[in-house]
């Protein structure tokens, strides 16, 4: 097997970002208060944003859940001081890199601003091992396998339809947009969750180096 190289970028325009960034900064201590409802809560648990993600060009990369970021802060694994105010209260959303370069970047809870900060790889590959594993231990869709009317062409009979077992994939939940989840924390909308799934085959690092696919 060849060595894939694989990177992530989400496809929200710089606009779009900044928007979501503002919005989250504003909305970050009711985001923080409310930690236990969103991780209780899939559609919240799983509530992306244009910014949270990482995008290693070596071990690939998808976005981070929001409730994982959440996990990740609580365990002290997306935690750092920030560079301006110089107080461990910056909390890692997101890290790229590749075999001689790294950078980290998220909020810092203190002083608000938005942290860039440039790493070692040996840094972001350490979260990359931690983080990982938990992202796919809450997984948000599965592929099963359902069965289905294929249509067919035969020369005698034109258009046939044959039923055929094929691989389907099915979300758990819609998750919530960032600007949706701060209107609903703020009790301006109410929403019947569905409990979070929780997969407790976490696979190993081995195979998802093997597999380095987006989750
Ligand atoms: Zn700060």
């Amino acid at each position: 097997m060849g060595l894939k190289i694989e990177s992530f970028k989400p496809e929200e325009s710089e606009e779009h970002k900044k928007r979501e960034l503002n919005l989250f900064i504003e909305n970050m201590d009711l985001i923080l208060e409310n930690s236990h409802k969103i991780l209780s809560c899939g559609e919240y648990f799983h509530c992306k944003f244009s910014f949270a993600y990482a995008g290693t060009i070596y071990l690939g990369g998808g976005y981070i859940p929001l409730g994982v970021l959440i996990i990740g802060r609580q365990e002290g694994i997306l935690r750092d001081k920030c560079l301006y105010c110089n107080k461990e209260t910056f909390w890692i959303m997101g890290f790229s890199g590749g075999f001689s370069f790294g950078s980290k970047w998220g909020v810092c809870e203190e002083c608000k601003k938005f942290v860039v900060t440039n790493c070692k790889p040996s840094d972001y590959i350490e979260i990359w091992q931690k983080i990982v594993p938990i992202i796919h231990s809450y997984p948000s869709w599965q592929i099963v396998e359902v069965e289905k009317e294929v249509a067919h062409f035969s020369w005698l009979k034109g258009i046939v339809y044959k039923k055929k077992k094929v691989k389907e994939k099915i979300d758990f939940y819609e998750s919530v947009k960032l600007q949706e989840l701060v209107r609903e924390l703020r009790g301006e909308k109410k929403r019947k969750c569905k409990e979070l799934i929780h997969s407790f085959k976490t696979p190993t690092l081995k195979n998802l180096l093997l597999k380095r696919k987006a989750w």
